[in-house]
């Protein structure tokens, strides 16, 4: 296959829709850039840029950063990257910023991964906590032997606030309300590209033949880490 085009692409998915394990293995397999908002953003507060220190009252708040600093921060790390193939996650966020990015450059294709509410609920609360010891248990890699009991103390689990099913309702209404313009937007332009399915290894399939009509494949004797 000829690759004549550099592949300008996004990639969406709500929390715990396995959109972190589906671009590290798109990075994987495939040889591009994959440029992360939230990383990019954590790295600035590490390094206590200008970015960073303005990012961090956002961030400790749960709140986005203006589009017009986020926008900038993006577009400037973007430059570095102009030989390359590149995929983004978490950016854009909103349609201003799919907007700005548009007038840099044009998006080839948007990745969105489209996991029912339901499985993506069942695996966000899963996680449940002995508060005594510490202990974690995930209901569905390793549960407790006995359903709301520590395996030790035998004390009761409990769930982080986190954790809990409202609270996941929330985040996850929240991220819908927010995002839902900018998957009309790209839709619109006919660059969506939505996968469903309820398990990641599932999903990872069709993406995985989807991107192999795009860009040239890492040999995983190359991508295999050197002994
Ligand atoms: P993430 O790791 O993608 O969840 O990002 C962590 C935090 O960084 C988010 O909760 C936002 O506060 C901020 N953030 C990341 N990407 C963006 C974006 N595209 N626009 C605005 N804020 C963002």
């Amino acid at each position: 296959m000829v690759v004549r085009q550099l592949l300008r692409a996004v990639i969406m998915g709500p929390p715990g829709s396995g959109k972190g394990t589906v671009s590290s293995r798109i990075v994987k397999h495939f040889a591009l850039k994959h440029l992360s908002s939230g990383d990019l953003l954590r790295d600035n507060l590490q390094r206590r840029t200008e970015v960073g220190v303005i990012a961090k009252t956002y961030i400790d708040q749960g709140q986005l950063i203006p589009d017009d600093i986020m926008t900038r921060l993006m577009l400037n790390e973007l430059k570095n990257l102009h030989r390359y193939h590149w995929l983004l996650d978490g950016f854009p966020r909103t349609v201003p910023q799919a907007e700005a990015l548009d007038e840099t450059c044009q998006i080839d294709t948007v990745i969105n991964l489209d996991v029912p509410f339901e499985t993506i609920k069942h695996r966000l609360t899963a996680r449940w906590i002995h508060p005594g010891s510490g202990r974690v248990y995930n209901l569905e890699f390793n549960p407790p032997k006995d359903v709301g009991l520590d395996d030790i103390t035998r004390e009761p689990l409990v769930q982080r606030d986190d954790d809990k099913p409202e609270t996941v309702t929330k985040r996850l209404k929240a991220y819908e309300a927010q995002t839902k313009p900018v998957l009309d937007y790209y839709r619109n332009k006919g660059v969506l590209e939505s996968f469903s399915g309820t398990e990641t290894n599932k999903i990872w399939p069709m993406v995985h033949a989807f991107l192999q009509t795009k860009l040239p494949e890492v040999s995983q004797e190359e991508a295999a880490p050197h002994r």
